[in-house]
């Protein structure tokens, strides 16, 4: 049964916070006692001081997983046990679906209704999927001389660390582990400082589910954590999802360590294009607003350029500006409330200077302002520019906040290279009543995933995620996803 607004808040008064971290089996204080504050981003109020974990932390945390790892306790035992403790897993996790629920939204200000019919739903989706898997996924038999056989079989890759974002707090460390877990690495997760709360909890379910010591842990940290596990020589690989600068960092304390393994989910600047002859432009509308305004925009696969024919310009607008009115900022423990906050202070005046500079260098369509439906809460309404073309910053950066910048183009071909010229290629989508053009265009767009006449709608395990160019590499979801985390092995036998 859903809750009620008062529920919820009733839910969140009574809720007792886990905040140290999870190291071999056990919850622990940072080596010193340090602690980070996690503050809600609802009301600014103190949720939970957190561990703020230390080199030596990451030091326990790595040869925790490695001795986990060496010791075979999950990397040696058969895939469908693993399958067993991972659909346990899900099972409480799914029992505990609330309490997760309520945990992100009160970190990270994401709506209670996107949370508990979204968020968390998908991660418990996810960890089935990848533990159904993997006891369906084989190697290969080499067709070899008569006097040989030859296997091609997958192993764990061994110690996998993931430094996770905060958008989508429990889904985005779950898009990491649970393949990885699948897999039978050991694993070591560490959440963003801005919403760690949510895996903590997750943790302990793991741990009950029968997750064996070590082959788990959870390192919250703000400031050198990420940095530790990226830099140490018995991480073997690090899964990564966040801005393009951190990106870097990881790439290069990889070659500066031990060329562990870099998978990088960057963010992006999706296109979303509206063809002249777009089947339904009132749709088209809708799902643009969808597109950039859930999640208040802080979602690495928004549809923040869209790009429409200038015959259709001023029709588009009307209807966008209709689907726009139905996303409007509030207390996102409300169940109506379509727009939560942004996930902090930094994060909300990263948003107001991108609006201050589109206020000089475009046309200022819908809100722009800061709003207060909660007092000390970081809120931002849904922001349009019209733009003349696409050279204005707020139309080629990365925002990650509610502002869509509209462009015009003339030509199919004007609005492929308008898409393609950016150092970002997530996502794009074309709206067109032709199929072959359609598709045409989506040979032709830059970006791991097009969508045709729809943005973002659906939610499948089954289709890899990850970015071309500057967006990343590698894939999160479907198969793809577990040769991230494993070695393959060709083993040549003579039999005669
Ligand atoms: P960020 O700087 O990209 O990432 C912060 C995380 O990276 C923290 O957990 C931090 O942990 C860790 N980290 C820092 N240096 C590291 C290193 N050298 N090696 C490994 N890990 C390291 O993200 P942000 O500051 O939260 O957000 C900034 C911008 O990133 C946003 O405005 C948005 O544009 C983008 N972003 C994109 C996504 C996405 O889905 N692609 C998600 C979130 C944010 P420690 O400080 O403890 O080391
Ligand atoms: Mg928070």
């Amino acid at each position: 049964m859903t809750k009620t607004f008062q529920q919820w808040q009733d839910m969140a008064q009574q809720l007792s916070i886990e905040g140290r971290a999870f190291i071999n089996g056990e919850f622990c204080d940072a080596t010193g006692g340090h602690t980070f504050d996690c503050i809600s981003p609802i009301d600014g109020r103190l949720l939970a001081k957190v561990a703020s974990s230390q080199r030596d932390d990451v030091d326990r945390a790595v040869s925790a997983a490695r001795h986990s790892f060496n010791q075979g306790k999950w990397s040696n035992v058969s895939p469908r046990e693993r399958k067993a403790v991972l659909l346990r897993w899900a099972q409480l996790l799914r029992d505990n679906s609330d309490e997760l629920a309520l945990l992100d939204t009160l970190d990270a200000g994401k709506t209670i209704t996107d949370t508990s019919t979204g968020d968390i739903p998908c991660v418990i989706y996810c960890l089935e999927w990848f533990a159904e898997a993997i006891d369906k996924v084989s190697g290969e038999v080499i067709s070899t001389d008569p006097s040989f056989l030859g296997t091609v079989t997958r192993e764990p890759i061994g110690v996998v660390a993931a430094v996770v974002p905060w958008n989508y707090p429990l889904l985005m460390a779950s898009w990491k582990f649970a393949p990885a877990l699948a897999a039978g690495n050991s694993v070591i997760i560490k959440p963003s400082e801005k919403s760690p709360l949510s895996i903590l909890k997750a943790a302990q379910l793991g741990h009950e589910a029968g997750l064996p010591a070590g082959v788990f842990q959870v390192l919250p940290g703000a400031g050198d954590v990420g940095n530790h596990l990226s830099l140490h020589k018995d991480v073997d690989c690090l899964a990564f999802t966040g801005s393009g600068g951190t990106g870097r960092k990881i790439m290069h304390n990889a070659a500066d360590s031990n060329l562990k393994r870099v998978w990088l989910e960057l963010g992006g600047k999706s296109p979303n294009i509206i063809l002249k002859d777009c089947p339904d432009l009132k749709r088209a509308a809708s799902s643009a607003a969808f597109g950039i305004f859930a999640n208040a925009g802080q979602v690495c696969s928004a549809g923040s350029r869209v790009l429409v024919h200038r015959d259709l310009m001023t029709a588009f607008l009307d209807h966008l500006k209709e689907a726009t009115a139905s996303f409007k900022a509030g207390n996102p423990l409300d169940p109506d409330t379509t727009m939560g906050a942004l996930v902090d202070e930094i994060q909300l005046n990263r948003v107001l200077g991108y609006i201050d500079r589109g206020r000089a260098e475009a046309k200022l369509l819908v809100g722009g302002t800061r709003s207060s439906p909660a007092a000390g809460g970081f809120y931002v309404e849904p922001t349009i520019f019209s733009c003349a073309d696409s050279q204005p910053a707020i139309a080629r950066e990365e925002i990650f906040g509610p502002v869509l910048s509209v462009i015009p183009f003339d030509t199919t071909e004007e609005a492929i290279a308008i898409a393609n010229a950016s150092e970002y290629g997530l996502a794009a989508a074309v709206w067109s009543a032709d199929i072959g053009t359609a598709h045409e265009m989506g040979r032709q767009l830059r970006a791991g995933t097009v969508w045709i006449n729809c943005y973002d709608e659906i939610v499948d395990m089954n289709f890899p995620f990850g970015g071309y160019k500057q967006s990343g590499n590698g894939r999160d979801n479907s198969l793809h996803a577990l040769e991230k985390y494993t070695e393959i092995k060709s083993t040549i036998m003579r039999l005669r």
